[in-house]
């Protein structure tokens, strides 16, 4: 655990009391403080007193006089579409209002940090798709390579709840939009913006506000290496920001999308190839082709942060070449769960919007497309030029109508359950054939979440292969 610096004898508000809400009282409490909590649920009230945490219902007008600070919590709304009623009230009192991640930088650092070796390290990963995977491979990467690494965030464990740091440790953290806009405090040693698509943008206030809030990553006083992906207009002009001038390589450009030249530094793959330019030198190629972990264009943008991360972190193109090609990927993301008589079966359940449902689309060719769940506005209206390698599509779950409507000449069947689809596909499906689920759509009208989806797809697949 990480105690909270800096609120000793002060009483701290939580609220929201989750994974990381518990965390967070707990640390607060382990630094001296003392952590009032409050969950509208009862369940989670009673797991918190449980815990022996002292609860104190927030809701309240007048608990706020003494109150140092809200942590909250980042499920709950704070500004858009509304801020949830507690925080408008602490925000009245003129109670500054945090979160995890903010007492976590202000936190770190110990007393004998000076006395390290080689100074601890936190890698920090936004941007609308590919945190996890990324945030994953950075962390397999360091630990393959002998480096103390620890994994923290919306993957891994809770920001708090990680181990004091060691000599020359990195801290890889993954970050939401939630996350980084409301942390006061965000202070990684290398940043990472891995892409921006429209995603939250009720809780944002659209999308300037939603680009604005993963941007804070790399406010005034930022990181001292910043990872960017310039394939979209907001990734090229915060580079561009952040940069002194073209040659300025605290600033790596990714691309998936093209060559990228210039006197700076910069890391993009192409046909299935990673390079790293430097000075207008290239420094180091690696064939991505065939790494099983890694398929596709979008994995190829995350392969690139990461490696740029790593370089950033003085590990040398082999070592992230080697470790690449031990990296299993992450369940539910472009996850391949088995094969038989030439058909492949791939698991991307978190495609739950079409753009990361056309990243999965454009990774295999002779797709039989498992998709539906609870589409999304516009469901898949979208994604008609991602359809090029698919040669039907079986469709499930409460949209499976509207999606139906969608999809041109594309043929298809509406099998409504998961179970038919997979029997299905898998039945005509020929040798070559990938059966795909990438559904870009949410899974609450028949399942409680993305993973028990996935689950329950790789579970049929079992059975289907025997
Ligand atoms: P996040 O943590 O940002 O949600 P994940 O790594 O969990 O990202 O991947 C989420 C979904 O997006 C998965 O369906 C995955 O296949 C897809 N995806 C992963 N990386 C990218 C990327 N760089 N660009 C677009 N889609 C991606």
């Amino acid at each position: 655990m990480i105690p909270v610096r800096g609120y000793q004898g002060q009483k701290v508000a939580v609220l929201g009391l989750g994974r990381s809400g518990l965390a967070a009282a707990h640390a607060l409490e382990e630094g001296g403080a003392i952590a009032l909590c409050w969950d509208d649920g009862q369940e989670a009230r009673d797991r918190a007193e449980g815990q022996a945490l002292e609860l104190c219902d927030l809701s309240k007008a007048n608990v706020w006089e003494d109150i140092s600070a809200l942590i909250v919590s980042p499920g709950i709304p704070h500004l858009y579409p509304e801020p949830n009623p507690i925080i408008a009230r602490a925000l009245q009192a003129g109670v500054p209002v945090d979160n995890d991640i903010g007492l976590f930088f202000r936190s770190f650092a110990t007393e004998d940090w000076d006395g390290f070796a080689t100074m601890p390290k936190v890698v920090a990963i936004t941007g609308s798709n590919g945190k996890s995977t990324t945030s994953a491979l950075i962390h397999h990467i360091l630990e393959e390579a002998g480096r103390p690494a620890q994994l923290a965030g919306n993957i891994g464990r809770g920001v708090l709840d990680i181990d004091p740091a060691h000599d020359g440790e990195v801290v890889v953290l993954e970050l939401s939009s939630y996350q980084t806009e409301l942390a006061r405090a965000l202070t990684p040693d290398v940043g990472i913006f891995t892409n921006l698509s429209p995603d939250h943008l009720d809780r944002h206030g659209g999308m300037g506000g939603y680009f604005a809030a993963k941007r804070r990553l790399f406010a005034e006083g930022g990181p001292d290496r910043a990872v960017i992906g310039v394939d979209e207009n907001e990734g090229a002009y915060l580079a561009g920001q952040l940069s002194e001038g073209p040659a300025d390589d605290r600033v790596i450009r990714v691309s998936v999308d093209r060559k990228l030249t210039g006197p700076g530094w910069q890391v993009f793959a192409r046909k299935g190839f990673l390079s790293e330019y430097r000075k207008g030198r290239q420094v180091a190629s690696i064939d991505l082709r065939n790494i099983r972990g890694l398929p596709g264009s979008h994995n190829h943008q995350n392969a690139c942060c990461a490696y740029a991360a790593c370089r950033t972190l003085n590990l040398a193109p082999r070592q992230i070449e080697a470790a690449f090609k031990s990296f299993k990927g992450l369940p539910h993301r472009s996850q391949f769960v088995g094969e038989k008589d030439g058909v492949s079966f791939v698991n991307d359940s978190k495609a739950t919007n079409v753009d990361s449902a056309r990243a999965a689309l454009g990774a295999f060719k002779n797709i039989r497309w498992i998709a539906g769940g609870l589409g999304k506005e516009g469901g898949v209206e979208s994604l008609k030029d991602a359809l090029k390698g698919v040669s039907k599509a079986y469709l499930i779950g409460h949209s499976a109508r509207e999606f139906s409507l969608q999809l041109g000449d594309l043929p298809y069947e509406i099998c409504e359950t998961m179970e038919r689809a997979v029997h299905l596909a898998a039945q005509e499906a020929k040798a070559g054939d990938t059966v795909l689920l990438a559904p870009a759509a949410a899974s609450f009208d028949q399942y409680p979440d993305f993973e028990k989806r996935g689950e329950d797809f790789t579970r049929i697949v079992q059975t289907c292969i025997g």
